[in-house]
């Protein structure tokens, strides 16, 4: 293999074949590859894209260049959740357990905060004790005793993915759809589940904001998982506001704990309800939607979702009693109404600027190595579309200081003009489902079960 003239072939439009992917991954994760090279290869990628062949190698190669979560001869099928990410996205921390508690295996494998967006593991860890690595041994003993883990990526997980992306970061080569796909799909399949949810986010605050982009990223990722075997359905959801009523990491979790206390409505438990039908369906928990959606339910009336998050509070060592006793938490001391300043409809309010500002207040990291502020963060109170008067509370902000509260204050008030100046129309929280036969609407009577 010479590296220099397959660089040459993919940035002159050509296509490697599945074994040259595979020598090409390989050396790269041992280093044998320079990130140079790599960094050269992930840009041609980048503007000339990859076949469907290539792609499968690639996500394959990647796979193979780590260890895989083990099969166990105990549990239901397997099944996952993965968002593309945004701000107030917190239906993982609901659905893990709420799945389990369905009788569906959950191995969910989540991510940090990445840019202006939240991560579950972030918001996990606020919970005092709760921890989220352990070894993949660890993690599959867990699943096998109560049917869900909450974990991260582990060193033995696709190795070659982390160097990948770390080079992606600064070369400019993230926002590549097949280089996405191969990313997340190749951490996907290490799980070995029997299926999958892909909640890919549209607009102002998701990576991918338009519609055109989300949908091919949605279907590449759909035609990846199922040529791999695994079941995959995505569905596109709104991200032009934030998701329920809190962002940020403590904040996000005692919104969770109401959701699975039955308090939570709105457009939270609508995307919860939505993802987690598809998972129940895929899980063979269910033979139609309205059914799913009557069992999720009922696990969330009988407590038995809120016991099983209690279960994984307990095995990951965090504190068990903060699902009673939510004000066990980290709080912030500083917290601040922001009332709004005149009547009208609210309008979506940008996650980007909200998720920055959380970043800004300490919620998120500038860089890998910063440590984050579990109890800073942000409640907002009407939805987009909502009527409001002049005086009504627009945002509780949790700060760690009044000259932090200040600034997001400000941040707040110039969001909400710039909001009413722009005078969008929030997009259907709830925009298109894409399977490996089907796209459609939402709701398309084609479709439902
Ligand atoms: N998340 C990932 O894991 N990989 C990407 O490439 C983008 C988002």
């Amino acid at each position: 293999m010479v590296v220099p003239r397959l660089i040459e072939r993919k940035r002159d439009g050509g296509a490697l074949s599945g074994d040259e992917w595979r020598e090409l991954i390989a050396h790269y994760a041992t280093g044998a590859v320079p990130d140079y090279q790599m960094a050269a290869m992930a840009m041609a990628v980048l503007f000339r894209g990859l076949t469907d062949e290539e792609l499968a190698a690639l996500t394959g190669a990647m796979l193979d260049s780590g260890e895989r979560l083990p099969r166990s001869a105990t549990g239901g099928r397997r099944i996952d959740k993965h968002s593309t990410g945004g701000v107030g996205d917190k239906t993982s921390l609901i659905l893990a357990p709420l799945l389990a508690a369905c009788g569906v295996a959950v191995p969910m494998m989540s991510g940090r905060g990445l840019g202006h967006t939240g991560g579950t593991l972030d918001k996990l860890e606020s919970i005092p004790g709760f921890t989220t690595r352990m070894p993949l041994s660890e993690a599959v003993r867990q699943l096998d005793a109560i049917g869900v883990v909450m974990f991260g990526q582990t060193e033995e997980i696709v190795p070659a993915d982390r160097r990948l992306y770390a080079l992606r970061d600064v070369t400019g080569t993230v926002e590549s759809i097949p280089l996405i796909t191969a990313s997340i799909m190749s951490k996907k399949l290490a799980e070995q589940l029997d299926g999958l949810v892909l909640d890919v986010k549209v607009g102002s605050g998701a990576f991918l904001p338009n519609i055109a982009d989300a949908r091919t990223l949605a279907r590449t990722m759909v035609g990846v998982g199922e040529r791999a075997g695994c079941r995959t359905v995505a569905i596109l959801t709104a991200m032009d506001r934030p998701l329920g009523r809190t962002a940020g990491n403590a904040i996000e979790v005692v919104e969770s704990i109401a959701a699975m206390r039955g308090e939570a409505e709105g457009d939270l438990m609508e995307v919860t309800l939505a993802l987690g039908a598809e998972m129940l369906l895929l899980a063979g928990g269910a033979t139609g939607r309205g059914e799913a959606v009557q069992i999720l339910k009922s696990a969330i009336r009988s407590g038995a979702a809120l016991e099983r998050f209690r279960e994984v509070i307990r095995w990951q060592g965090g504190d068990p009693e903060v699902v009673d006793h939510p004000e066990r938490l980290p709080r912030a001391p500083e917290i601040r109404e922001v009332r709004v300043g005149r009547s009208g409809r609210m309008p979506p309010l940008s996650p980007r600027v909200l998720g920055e500002m959380i970043v800004a207040m300490g919620g998120g990291r500038r860089m890998a190595a910063d440590a984050v502020d579990p109890a800073v963060g942000l409640e907002i109170l009407p939805r987009a579309g909502q009527s409001v008067a002049a005086g009504d509370v627009l945002a509780i902000v949790h700060a760690r200081t009044p000259a932090s509260a200040d600034d997001a204050e400000l941040t707040l008030r110039r969001a909400l003009d710039h909001a009413w100046q722009e005078d969008a129309e929030p997009l259907p929280l709830l925009l298109e489902r894409i399977t490996h036969d089907h796209a459609a609407p939402y709701g398309d009577p084609a479709w439902e079960h």
